[in-house]
């Protein structure tokens, strides 16, 4: 019998109930222990599963690991990206390529305890649609990191245009309603806890204890972070536009106010020409407000350009493992890039 179909998949015999989708960027080191924990939990709590791992062009030794695993069992499968294409666009691809009932995200550093999913699957049998993990606290990150993300999920509640729910984050498990829903939103710029939010659906939280790092060290530098926290409130705010013109009406009001005293005290006293400094000092600043939204301006035209382009979200050098079964009857919603073979 094919491992990859229980009987609980009688009926559509070529789904797995649930795919588990591990996005994994020079997780080598932690790819054996992930398994040995995955594995006896899926086999508690499902009838059938598979194991997706997307491996981000890692350097290390990660995919030959996965490779080893895949051979032995064809419950695990994987996905080579012909580069690094982040972890976001990772999950995207996780997702088009999952054939399960379900799917499951989960990181591969063991951050997210694999046990939890029993929860997330018992959820989903009660009838929800989305499950997500939600973090009960943020000691693993550091105080830099805990502050800014505490910033950015502030501004995100008063300004984004739907609600993020606290602390939830890739950690969940979806029907394939949801996952369907997800996969046509084909957005470069992916903010996915956005996008989660904004394809709604019958949701619930499962508060877990985020666990630290088996080995390795987090690959979202500050940089990579802040593009990130910009590309979540762009996609789902237009309120850095917006300061634009409220700050431009703020100061015309202000200039106007200062044009109308000026001509009454000329009026009044005479005129004399004062306030060269204050000409100088104003010009500079107004300046460099203006620079600074034309560059605001310029981030909304730049994601607008990688948009229009419309190239895929990723390239797929390689398949790996699976038994062999018949594609998913979804149809790819993307056009799929075709491999072309470099000299
Ligand atoms: N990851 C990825 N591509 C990247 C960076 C990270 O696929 O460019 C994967 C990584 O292997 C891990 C998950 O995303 O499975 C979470 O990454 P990490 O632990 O570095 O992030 P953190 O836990 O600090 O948010
Ligand atoms: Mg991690």
């Amino acid at each position: 019998m094919n491992p990859a179909t229980g009987p609980g998949t009688a009926s559509r015999p070529l789904r797995p109930e649930l795919s588990v989708v591990v996005p994994a960027f020079n997780e080598g080191e932690n790819i054996d222990a992930l398994i040995s924990n995955l594995v006896p939990v899926l086999e508690e709590c499902v009838a059938s599963f598979e194991i997706l791992f997307v491996d981000d062009g890692s350097s290390d030794d990660s995919l030959m690991r996965i490779m080893r695993f895949a051979e032995a069992d064809g419950r695990i499968r994987a996905l080579r990206f012909s580069r690094n294409f982040g972890k976001e666009i990772a999950l995207a691809a996780g997702l088009d390529h999952a054939r399960g009932e379900a799917v499951a995200l989960i990181d591969a550093d063991l951050q997210h305890p694999p046990e939890i999913l029993k929860i997330f699957v018992a959820r989903w049998r009660e009838g929800y649609e989305m499950v997500y993990g939600q973090r009960i606290d943020r000691s693993t990150d550091g105080p830099i990191r805990r502050w800014l993300t505490d910033r950015f999920y502030r501004l995100f509640r008063k300004f984004g245009e739907i609600p993020l729910p606290e602390g939830a984050g890739d950690f969940r498990l979806m029907d394939r309603k949801v996952v369907d829903a997800l996969r046509q939103l084909g957005e470069r710029a992916r903010f996915s806890k956005g996008l989660y939010a904004w394809v709604g659906f019958r949701s619930i939280g499962v508060p877990f204890e985020v666990q630290e790092r088996l080995h390795g060290t987090s690959k979202w530098g500050l940089q990579k972070l802040t593009r990130f926290a910009f590309d979540g409130l762009s996609s789902f705010s237009t309120l850095p536009l917006k300061l634009a013109t409220y700050l431009g009406i703020g100061i015309s009001i202000f200039a106007m106010t200062y044009a109308v005293s000026i001509a009454l005290r000329t009026l009044i006293w005479g005129s004399d020409v004062p306030g060269f400094p204050t000409l100088v000092v104003s010009v500079m600043f107004f300046s460099g407000i203006q620079l600074v939204f034309l560059g605001i301006i310029g981030e909304y035209i730049g994601r607008i350009f990688a948009e229009v382009k419309r190239r895929p979200l990723y390239i797929v050098a390689e398949e790996i493992g699976g038994d062999p079964i018949e594609k998913p009857e979804a149809v790819p919603l993307r056009v799929k890039p075709r491999a072309r073979a470099h000299p």
